[in-house]
């Protein structure tokens, strides 16, 4: 299948705005597959705090158009769960008007990747409008934890890495018992951990399990209950028992993924992840440290390979 065969205005329903709590909006931007992120956002009576930008001019361009659907207030804070493009690409479109949190490590990232990051978009997903992106980076950032107000709302921003990056924070509203995961949960989505840690992931699961959240805004995905962490939890353990048995038998990670039954993960999207988060999960047999550089550009190859060197299927 060539580029110009993927339905670029595939028929997706229009992003879904879903009140969770009074005054706190996911933006749901179906199918939550590659680059289909869910901001979400908290509208207080003197300001709205955002949670993610999205992945091109456009679809940031909509979300804000949501906001100001709700609020008349301005966006004065924006958060960046992770440093990944679909959550950050659109910083720059709030940039004027708000100061953006994110961790140490995501800003980081960003200005390290910066000059690349465009056009290495258009290289992994060629058949995207990203639009006018400038790459722009948290401005305020923390290590561990760091309390916002929305009025008298608190919402805790908590590092959990490294799980799908090193770069991940939570926002947790403990009065409304809301999570805002951040891809520490996709829903009826491969999970990717290439660029984190598989046996950090877990532990970053038993974090946001313990907080007790009754309503869960994933990062990609339909909004969700606390039952969604073990979906993600036991496709984890799916990946870390499937590099185990292949490490065993001499197999490299695109044998393992070519091999592998993915049973019910299969009706997951984008499971041409098997191959990276196997390439993570190697890497963890070898005890190298949680998070640490591995190849990533041969993992995306191989994905390409897994998926008989279609592009991967994007629809941002
Ligand atoms: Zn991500």
């Amino acid at each position: 299948m060539s580029t110009e065969q993927i339905p670029a205005d595939a028929q997706l329903p229009a992003p879904e705005i879903v009140e969770v709590s009074d005054g706190i909006f996911a933006y749901i931007q179906h199918d939550g597959s590659w680059c289909l992120n869910n901001p979400a956002f908290v509208a207080a009576a003197d300001q709205v705090i955002a949670i993610d930008a999205c992945a091109t001019e456009r679809r940031t361009r909509l979300f804000q158009e949501a906001i100001a659907h709700i609020s008349e207030q301005p966006v004065r804070t924006l958060v960046n769960t992770h440093a990944h493009l679909d959550h950050t690409f659109g910083n720059y479109l709030f940039s004027e008007d708000a100061v953006i949190v994110g961790h140490a490590n995501c800003r980081a990232e960003i200005l390290h990747d910066a000059p690349e990051l465009p056009a290495r978009a258009r290289q992994m997903f060629p058949s995207v409008d990203w639009g006018d992106v400038e790459v722009v980076a948290p401005s305020l950032t923390f290590e561990e934890r760091l309390s916002l107000y929305a009025g008298r709302l608190e919402l805790q921003l908590i590092y959990v890495s490294p799980a799908h990056t090193n770069t991940d924070v939570i926002v947790w509203l403990p009065e409304r018992k809301v999570v805002i995961a951040g891809d520490i949960v996709f829903h009826k989505g491969t999970p990717f951990a290439l660029m984190g840690s598989v046996a950090g992931w877990l532990d970053a699961l038993e974090r946001v399990r313990a907080l007790g959240a009754e309503t869960i805004i994933p990062g990609h995905g339909p909004v969700a209950g606390p039952e969604v962490l073990d979906d993600v939890a036991d496709y984890l353990r799916f990946v870390q028992q499937a590099a185990q048995a292949g490490a065993e038998a001499g197999a490299t990670p695109l044998e393992v993924a070519r091999d592998l039954d993915l049973g019910r993960f299969a009706e997951w999207t984008d499971s041409e992840r098997i191959v990276g988060n196997l390439h993570r999960a190697y890497s963890e047999l070898r005890n190298e440290p949680r998070g640490a550089n591995i190849d990533t550009a041969t993992a995306f190859a191989q994905m390409l390979d897994y998926n008989g060197g279609q592009p991967l299927r994007c629809l941002a």
